[in-house]
Protein backbone atom coordinates (compact mmCIF):
# COMPACT_ATOMS: atom_id res chain seq x y z
CA UNK A 1 0.00 0.00 0.00
CA UNK A 2 0.88 3.46 -0.54
CA UNK A 3 0.49 6.36 1.26
CA UNK A 4 -0.74 9.40 -0.18
CA UNK A 5 -0.77 12.58 1.55
CA UNK A 6 -3.70 14.53 -0.85
CA UNK A 7 -4.46 14.40 -4.52
CA UNK A 8 -6.76 17.24 -6.26
CA UNK A 9 -7.00 18.70 -9.96
CA UNK A 10 -5.35 22.14 -10.54
CA UNK A 11 -3.40 24.23 -12.98
CA UNK A 12 -0.05 23.26 -12.41
CA UNK A 13 1.98 25.91 -11.13
CA UNK A 14 5.23 24.99 -11.92
CA UNK A 15 7.40 23.97 -14.89
CA UNK A 16 7.53 22.10 -17.48
CA UNK A 17 3.58 21.94 -17.44
CA UNK A 18 2.85 25.56 -15.92
CA UNK A 19 -0.56 26.28 -16.27
CA UNK A 20 -1.95 23.39 -17.59
CA UNK A 21 -4.74 21.45 -16.17
CA UNK A 22 -3.37 18.73 -13.96
CA UNK A 23 -3.91 15.78 -11.40
CA UNK A 24 -1.80 16.10 -8.58
CA UNK A 25 -0.99 12.97 -6.41
CA UNK A 26 1.11 13.90 -3.40
CA UNK A 27 3.00 10.72 -1.78
CA UNK A 28 3.61 11.05 1.88
CA UNK A 29 7.03 11.72 3.48
CA UNK A 30 10.03 13.08 2.30
CA UNK A 31 13.76 12.09 3.42
CA UNK A 32 14.71 15.42 3.25
CA UNK A 33 14.12 18.91 4.97
CA UNK A 34 14.73 21.85 3.25
CA UNK A 35 14.64 25.56 4.32
CA UNK A 36 11.55 26.43 2.27
CA UNK A 37 9.42 23.77 2.67
CA UNK A 38 6.04 24.48 1.60
CA UNK A 39 5.04 20.91 2.45
CA UNK A 40 4.77 20.98 6.24
CA UNK A 41 2.08 18.31 6.21
CA UNK A 42 3.83 16.15 3.77
CA UNK A 43 3.91 13.41 6.34
CA UNK A 44 -0.01 13.47 6.36
CA UNK A 45 -1.56 10.33 5.10
CA UNK A 46 -5.11 10.75 3.72
CA UNK A 47 -4.97 7.90 1.73
CA UNK A 48 -3.57 4.09 1.10
CA UNK A 49 -4.14 2.91 -1.88
CA UNK A 50 -3.15 0.02 -3.82
CA UNK A 51 -1.50 -0.12 -7.31
CA UNK A 52 -5.08 -0.78 -8.25
CA UNK A 53 -6.48 1.78 -5.84
CA UNK A 54 -5.00 4.61 -7.70
CA UNK A 55 -4.97 3.02 -11.27
CA UNK A 56 -9.17 2.80 -10.60
CA UNK A 57 -8.91 6.72 -9.59
CA UNK A 58 -6.89 7.96 -11.99
CA UNK A 59 -9.64 6.61 -14.46
CA UNK A 60 -12.39 8.58 -12.55
CA UNK A 61 -10.19 11.62 -13.41
CA UNK A 62 -10.06 10.74 -16.94
CA UNK A 63 -13.21 9.86 -17.40
CA UNK A 64 -14.59 13.64 -16.71
CA UNK A 65 -10.95 15.27 -17.90
CA UNK A 66 -9.66 13.23 -20.57
CA UNK A 67 -6.23 14.95 -21.59
CA UNK A 68 -5.50 15.67 -18.05
CA UNK A 69 -1.59 15.92 -17.07
CA UNK A 70 -0.66 13.55 -13.56
CA UNK A 71 2.02 14.98 -11.36
CA UNK A 72 3.25 12.85 -8.73
CA UNK A 73 5.08 14.49 -6.36
CA UNK A 74 5.81 14.74 -2.57
CA UNK A 75 7.23 14.39 -0.34
CA UNK A 76 9.64 12.68 -2.60
CA UNK A 77 7.94 10.52 -4.75
CA UNK A 78 10.53 8.27 -5.34
CA UNK A 79 10.98 7.00 -2.09
CA UNK A 80 10.79 3.27 -1.10
CA UNK A 81 11.41 2.29 -4.93
CA UNK A 82 7.77 3.52 -6.09
CA UNK A 83 9.29 4.54 -9.50
CA UNK A 84 8.63 0.91 -9.81
CA UNK A 85 4.25 1.23 -8.98
CA UNK A 86 4.82 4.65 -10.96
CA UNK A 87 6.30 2.80 -14.03
CA UNK A 88 3.50 0.40 -13.90
CA UNK A 89 0.43 3.05 -13.76
CA UNK A 90 1.67 4.50 -16.80
CA UNK A 91 2.12 1.38 -18.63
CA UNK A 92 -1.36 0.88 -18.04
CA UNK A 93 -1.78 4.42 -18.97
CA UNK A 94 -0.42 4.73 -21.89
CA UNK A 95 -1.93 7.76 -23.65
CA UNK A 96 -1.35 10.12 -20.49
CA UNK A 97 2.03 11.63 -19.29
CA UNK A 98 3.08 11.36 -16.32
CA UNK A 99 5.39 14.04 -14.89
CA UNK A 100 7.53 12.93 -11.75
CA UNK A 101 9.21 15.93 -9.09
CA UNK A 102 11.98 14.46 -7.59
CA UNK A 103 14.34 16.00 -5.02
CA UNK A 104 17.01 14.86 -7.04
CA UNK A 105 18.58 12.96 -3.93
CA UNK A 106 17.39 9.07 -4.94
CA UNK A 107 19.40 7.90 -7.86
CA UNK A 108 16.46 7.19 -10.79
CA UNK A 109 17.17 3.38 -12.48
CA UNK A 110 14.07 3.30 -15.36
CA UNK A 111 14.20 5.82 -17.92
CA UNK A 112 12.21 3.00 -20.09
CA UNK A 113 8.54 4.82 -20.69
CA UNK A 114 8.18 7.31 -22.68
CA UNK A 115 5.14 9.15 -21.02
CA UNK A 116 7.20 9.20 -17.78
CA UNK A 117 8.93 12.87 -17.58
CA UNK A 118 11.08 13.43 -14.45
CA UNK A 119 11.14 16.83 -13.51
CA UNK A 120 14.40 17.03 -10.96
CA UNK A 121 14.61 19.62 -8.51
CA UNK A 122 18.43 20.42 -7.44
CA UNK A 123 18.44 21.73 -4.37
CA UNK A 124 20.25 25.08 -3.99
CA UNK A 125 22.62 25.81 -0.86
CA UNK A 126 19.64 27.84 1.09
CA UNK A 127 17.38 24.71 1.09
CA UNK A 128 20.37 23.38 3.71
CA UNK A 129 19.92 20.53 1.10
CA UNK A 130 22.36 21.14 -1.77
CA UNK A 131 24.98 17.61 -1.04
CA UNK A 132 21.90 15.72 -1.40
CA UNK A 133 21.45 15.81 -5.20
CA UNK A 134 22.90 12.56 -6.54
CA UNK A 135 24.83 13.51 -9.58
CA UNK A 136 24.53 10.45 -11.99
CA UNK A 137 21.18 11.30 -13.19
CA UNK A 138 22.00 14.38 -14.63
CA UNK A 139 23.62 12.34 -17.86
CA UNK A 140 20.38 10.12 -17.95
CA UNK A 141 18.34 12.15 -18.86
CA UNK A 142 16.42 12.58 -21.50
CA UNK A 143 16.28 15.40 -24.05
CA UNK A 144 12.49 15.74 -24.60
CA UNK A 145 11.08 13.55 -21.70
CA UNK A 146 12.74 15.31 -18.55
CA UNK A 147 14.25 18.32 -17.02
CA UNK A 148 16.11 20.01 -13.99
CA UNK A 149 14.50 22.35 -11.93
CA UNK A 150 16.59 24.98 -9.61
CA UNK A 151 14.61 27.17 -6.88
CA UNK A 152 16.41 30.02 -6.19
CA UNK A 153 17.32 32.75 -3.40
CA UNK A 154 19.74 35.84 -4.01
CA UNK A 155 22.49 33.65 -2.31
CA UNK A 156 21.75 30.58 -4.59
CA UNK A 157 22.50 32.41 -8.14
CA UNK A 158 26.86 31.92 -8.60
CA UNK A 159 26.38 28.48 -7.38
CA UNK A 160 23.34 27.74 -9.45
CA UNK A 161 25.58 29.52 -13.22
CA UNK A 162 28.09 26.56 -11.80
CA UNK A 163 25.51 23.93 -11.68
CA UNK A 164 24.17 24.80 -15.48
CA UNK A 165 27.81 24.41 -16.68
CA UNK A 166 27.79 21.23 -15.15
CA UNK A 167 24.93 19.87 -16.85
CA UNK A 168 25.33 21.32 -19.88
CA UNK A 169 28.46 20.13 -20.28
CA UNK A 170 26.97 16.68 -20.26
CA UNK A 171 23.90 16.72 -21.61
CA UNK A 172 23.62 19.62 -23.84
CA UNK A 173 20.38 19.48 -24.33
CA UNK A 174 18.45 19.17 -21.32
CA UNK A 175 15.74 21.50 -20.25
CA UNK A 176 16.55 23.75 -17.44
CA UNK A 177 14.41 25.71 -15.21
CA UNK A 178 14.64 28.57 -12.30
CA UNK A 179 12.51 29.56 -9.87
CA UNK A 180 12.21 32.16 -7.84
CA UNK A 181 12.26 30.79 -3.96
CA UNK A 182 9.20 32.66 -3.07
CA UNK A 183 10.03 35.80 -1.05
CA UNK A 184 13.94 35.86 -1.10
CA UNK A 185 14.35 36.94 -4.58
CA UNK A 186 12.18 39.13 -7.27
CA UNK A 187 11.13 38.15 -10.16
CA UNK A 188 13.01 40.98 -12.25
CA UNK A 189 16.56 40.38 -10.43
CA UNK A 190 16.14 36.38 -11.53
CA UNK A 191 15.33 37.53 -15.00
CA UNK A 192 18.19 39.58 -15.21
CA UNK A 193 20.37 37.05 -13.72
CA UNK A 194 19.01 34.80 -16.83
CA UNK A 195 20.29 37.76 -19.32
CA UNK A 196 23.30 39.08 -18.29
CA UNK A 197 24.59 35.15 -18.18
CA UNK A 198 23.36 34.36 -21.06
CA UNK A 199 22.30 31.49 -19.83
CA UNK A 200 20.00 28.88 -22.09
CA UNK A 201 17.41 28.23 -19.33
CA UNK A 202 13.83 29.05 -18.78
CA UNK A 203 12.30 30.82 -15.93
CA UNK A 204 9.68 29.27 -14.35
CA UNK A 205 7.41 31.16 -11.84
CA UNK A 206 5.31 29.66 -8.99
CA UNK A 207 2.07 29.90 -10.80
CA UNK A 208 -0.13 28.34 -8.33
CA UNK A 209 0.95 30.65 -5.33
CA UNK A 210 0.02 33.34 -7.80
CA UNK A 211 -3.52 32.49 -8.72
CA UNK A 212 -4.21 30.90 -4.87
CA UNK A 213 -2.03 32.63 -2.60
CA UNK A 214 -0.20 29.78 -0.46
CA UNK A 215 -2.81 27.69 0.03
CA UNK A 216 -2.99 24.33 0.57
CA UNK A 217 -5.10 22.06 -2.27
CA UNK A 218 -4.48 23.94 -4.76
S1 LIG B 1 12.29 17.87 -1.00
FE1 LIG B 1 10.37 18.98 -1.29
S2 LIG B 1 8.92 18.02 0.14
FE2 LIG B 1 10.99 17.38 0.75
S3 LIG B 1 11.58 18.86 2.34
FE3 LIG B 1 12.38 19.62 0.38
S4 LIG B 1 10.79 21.00 -0.40
FE4 LIG B 1 9.86 19.76 1.22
Amino acid sequence: MLNICEKYITISGEAPIIGEPTYLVRFSGCNLSCSYCDSIYKDEVQYRMSLEDIIEDIEQIVRIYSDIKILFTGGEPLLNKKEIVINKIAEYFDYLNFYIETNGSIEISDFSNKNVHYVLDWKTPSSGCANSFCKGNVKNLRMYNDCVKFVVGEEDLDWTRDKIDYILKRNPFISIYLSPQWGKIELFRLAEFIINNRLPVKLSIQLHKIIWGERRGV
